[in-house]
């Protein structure tokens, strides 16, 4: 069935052909006709698999339909996720969905000012896609009612019921109206987390498309045991290597955000890096850069692990092993999107190896093992143009330099309380 047979607004369908959306994905078509009849839906899809229109066509449908003409009648439509990049992806996607209808939407996060928020929640709207934090604060201070939302959805919804997000979410539930449609999305779920979504509603429909694989079919997968010190020659051979490629990587820390990142200007490579400790404005540059391809290496920690769908990442390299073992899924799951095909490497130092054991057990079956021949990994480290070969030594000033900031930072830290 083609988006063109359904019965769904035509100004929708027209915005759904320019988008280039012909027929619905596997979650999509399941999805939508339960959501256009108003059931609960837990929607468990790989990465990749349009999950975003899965709920955005029906919600566009169902508010476009029940909406008198000129008449703001309230949000009716709130978006949780857990991050600000997701919130602005999001509503970009219904912003292209609703051109031409009487829909509106608005991404609403802190770490920016809050008056133009005001005013276009004054102004009326449709949909909000937001992450916790300021939206309290608009609650609080009256701006924002939530007495007309009909339809709750949380995307990432593991993420978003697991702790640290858990109390927001039922904290916001209190200002919900009981009668609601809600929805939860996401790549991955445990049986815990199942549950609790299952408690904030009645009897959801549930969807599942493949679950034996959380790894989506369209990503080549596979691990390379690298040494600790040694991982910065590695990224440095795949970029020279895949000098047209475009890149993320993802490191466990901020601080080796920086660190690897100050390795690759080193050998000039151009990087740049995404991570909790930057402003909100420097992380929508990096983003920007990266999605543009002005940038094609960006450096990550695991706030970009989920969601962010930038169609044309040829490669995702784990620097660093992930120590939640489903961000292995969100991570890789950032290449090989939509029809796209992706390769996404591994770099597993000895230490690491206890982590890829619990990947494999959270994957359910074995990562494929590149096989590096010695020759070629003394090869790579030769290989590099960082002329500083005395790494050791520069990464322990570094390491020094780092634990003087991190102390200074503790000192103020202290102060401040
Ligand atoms: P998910 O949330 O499941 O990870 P997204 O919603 O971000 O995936 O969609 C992944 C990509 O697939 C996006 O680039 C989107 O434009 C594309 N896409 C989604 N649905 C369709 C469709 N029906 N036809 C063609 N492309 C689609
Ligand atoms: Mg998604």
């Amino acid at each position: 069935m083609r988006f063109s047979e359904y019965n769904i607004l035509p100004e929708l369908k027209e915005n759904l052909n320019t988008l280039g959306f012909d027929k619905p994905t596997d979650i999509q078509y399941k999805a939508i006709p339960y959501i256009l009849d108003g059931e609960d839906v837990l929607a468990i899809a790989q990465t990749g698999t349009g999950k975003t229109a899965a709920f955005a066509i029906p919600i566009i449908e169902l508010i476009s339909s029940a909406k008198v003409k000129g008449r703001p009648d309230g949000v009716k439509c709130l978006i949780m996720v857990p991050t600000h990049e997701l919130a602005i992806q999001i509503n970009t996607v219904f912003n292209k969905m609703t051109k031409n209808t009487k829909v509106t939407s608005f991404a609403i996060f802190g770490g920016v000012e809050q008056e133009p928020q005001i005013k276009k929640l004054n102004d009326g709207l449709d949909i909000v896609i937001a992450t916790p934090g300021r939206i309290f604060d608009l609650i609080h201070q009256k701006h924002l009612d939530l007495h007309r939302i009909k339809y709750l959805i949380l995307d990432e919804a593991d993420h978003m019921l697991k702790l640290g997000f858990y109390k927001d979410i039922t904290d916001l539930i209190k200002f919900l109206p009981q009668r609601r449609q809600t929805l939860f999305f996401s790549a991955t779920i445990d049986e815990n987390i199942k549950r609790l979504a299952y408690s904030l509603v009645n009897n959801p429909i549930r969807i599942q498309i493949s679950p034996k694989d959380p790894v989506a079919k369209n990503i080549t997968h596979s691990v390379a045991y690298i040494e600790m010190d040694h991982k910065r020659f590695f990224l440095e051979r795949i970029i020279q290597e895949n000098p047209e490629a475009k890149i993320l990587v993802f490191v466990r820390t901020k601080v080796r955000a920086e660190r690897v990142n100050k390795a690759m200007d080193r050998v000039n490579i151009k990087s740049i890096t995404i991570h909790s400790d930057k402003l909100h404005k420097e992380r929508t540059e990096s983003m920007n850069l990266f999605r543009s391809g002005e940038v094609k290496i960006l450096i990550a920690t695991d706030i970009t692990a989920r969601g962010i769908d930038i169609p044309d990442v040829d490669f995702v390299v784990n620097y660093d092993m992930p120590e939640i073992s489903e961000n292995y899924v969100h991570r890789v799951g950032r290449t090989g999107r939509g029809k796209k095909k992706g390769i996404a490497v591994s770099f597993c130092a000895e230490e690491e190896k206890k982590i890829l054991q619990e990947i494999e057990t959270f994957l359910n079956k074995p990562i494929n093992i590149l096989p590096i021949e010695n020759e070629d990994y003394e090869e790579t480290i030769d290989f590099s143009e960082d002329g500083e070969k005395d790494w050791k030594k520069l990464i322990a000033e570094e390491e020094k330099e780092e634990e003087k900031k991190e102390g200074k930072k503790q000192t103020t830290k202290t102060k401040k309380k």
